[in-house]
């Protein structure tokens, strides 16, 4: 049966760069019978500037309709002093908490062929692949109460709760074990058990939950140390799960040890599998409209969603070897140029994916 699938391209480099997954998307359609039908929305500041919302209620219903939404970046100096209920970003939020998007699959996986690009040496991060599970939809940036108070003596307070229920570990907890099983069966998952008891909890679940992966081997982090294990010796790692802020961190932490912003994707599934993909980086407003940004993380996000909501793994793998491909050629946007090799436009190298496949 034909799969839908809503393109939501959004600000500043998204058009441009959706534009380029599209076109691998159709490529795959006419040359491996890939069955999909796009159709195209807005969200964001795009969406703002027509409906007065950052994502209206038919676009919502669009995504979820949907078997998988394929997102460019949202957010740009033109909508930076609108009201924060109406900011281009709340248009993501409400897709991942409608569409219940709780699992956050960010790879840092280092081509090859970009090692010198890494701020480490590249003896430190070549080969370097790590899938890191965040949770999306809980914990400290969640949960209530939350707000500022006065206090009886009139200073101010800040107070945020962090809170994990059981059944929310234990639904990301099989996302990583499954995503394990099919790397190299090795978890890590990251807390701060010593200090705070919700991640107490997290430990004990992980462990319960590690009963039905026998062939995955579990280790335990405490989140300090797993941001200095990241820098040092970054390859020990294979999936890495753990909280909604502890994730937000670490996962920024790693992609950078890739040094290249420009070729990470990512994923934020559901409990049926069904996801939204975007490149992690932004809308990049400082290059938008000049055809330079670099379309792969996008591309690359395209493959992801192949894989995890459409069922066709072998187009994932075609995708991934295609863009090794064409950085083999020498083929660089100007994030990740190098000298010796081929500086070239957004739109080329969205060809030269296409003429890899
Ligand atoms: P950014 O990721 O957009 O840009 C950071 C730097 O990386 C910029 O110099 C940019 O030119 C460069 N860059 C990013 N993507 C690139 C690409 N594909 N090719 C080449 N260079 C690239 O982050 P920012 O500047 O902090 O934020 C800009 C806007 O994006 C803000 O409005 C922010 O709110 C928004 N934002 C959106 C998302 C999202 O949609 N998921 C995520 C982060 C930031």
């Amino acid at each position: 049966m034909t799969k839908q699938v809503l393109i939501l391209p959004g600000d500043g480099i998204g058009p441009e760069i959706t534009a380029e997954a599209v076109k691998v998307l159709e490529a795959l359609k006419k040359s491996d019978g890939l069955d999909i039908a796009m159709t195209e929305d807005l969200v964001g500041g795009a969406a703002y500037d027509v409906h007065g919302v950052p994502l209206a209620d038919e676009t919502m219903a669009k995504a979820h309709a949907a078997d998988a939404v394929l997102l460019g970046a949202v957010g740009g100096y033109k909508w930076e002093s609108l009201d924060i209920s109406v900011r281009p970003e709340k248009g993501l939020l409400r897709l991942r908490k409608e569409m219940g998007l709780f699992a956050n699959l960010r790879p840092a996986y280092l081509f090859p062929q970009l090692a010198d690009a890494s701020t480490l040496k590249p003896e430190v991060v070549a080969g370097l692949d790590i899938l890191i599970v965040r949770e999306l939809t809980g914990g400290i940036y969640f949960g209530q109460p939350r707000g500022i108070r006065v206090l009886e003596n009139g200073e101010r307070q800040g107070y945020n709760t962090y809170v994990y229920s059981e059944s929310e570990i234990k639904r990301i907890a099989h996302v990583a074990f499954q995503a394990a099983m099919k790397r190299d069966k090795k978890l890590t998952s990251v807390d701060k058990a010593n200090v705070l008891e919700v991640t107490e909890l997290w430990r004990e679940v992980v462990n319960e939950v590690a009963k039905d992966y026998p062939e995955v081997t579990v280790n335990h982090m405490y989140v300090d140390n797993a941001a200095m294990q990241l820098v040092l010796r970054p390859k020990q790692f294979d999936v890495m799960v753990t909280g909604n802020m502890f994730g937000d961190i670490l996962s920024d932490e790693a992609s950078m040890l890739t040094g290249s912003i420009g070729m990470l994707a990512s994923a934020s599934l559901d409990a049926n599998n069904k996801g939204m993909y975007e490149p992690s980086h932004g809308s990049a407003p400082d290059i938008a409209g000049q055809n330079i940004a670099n379309p792969l993380a996008t591309i690359l996000s395209a493959a992801m969603m192949l894989r995890y909501s459409l069922g066709r793994e072998d187009l994932a793998i075609k995708i991934e070897n295609a863009v090794g491909k064409v950085l083999d050629q020498g083929l660089r946007t100007g994030d990740i140029w190098q000298a010796g090799c081929t500086k070239v436009t957004t739109s080329a190298m969205g060809d030269a994916v296409v003429a890899a496949l």
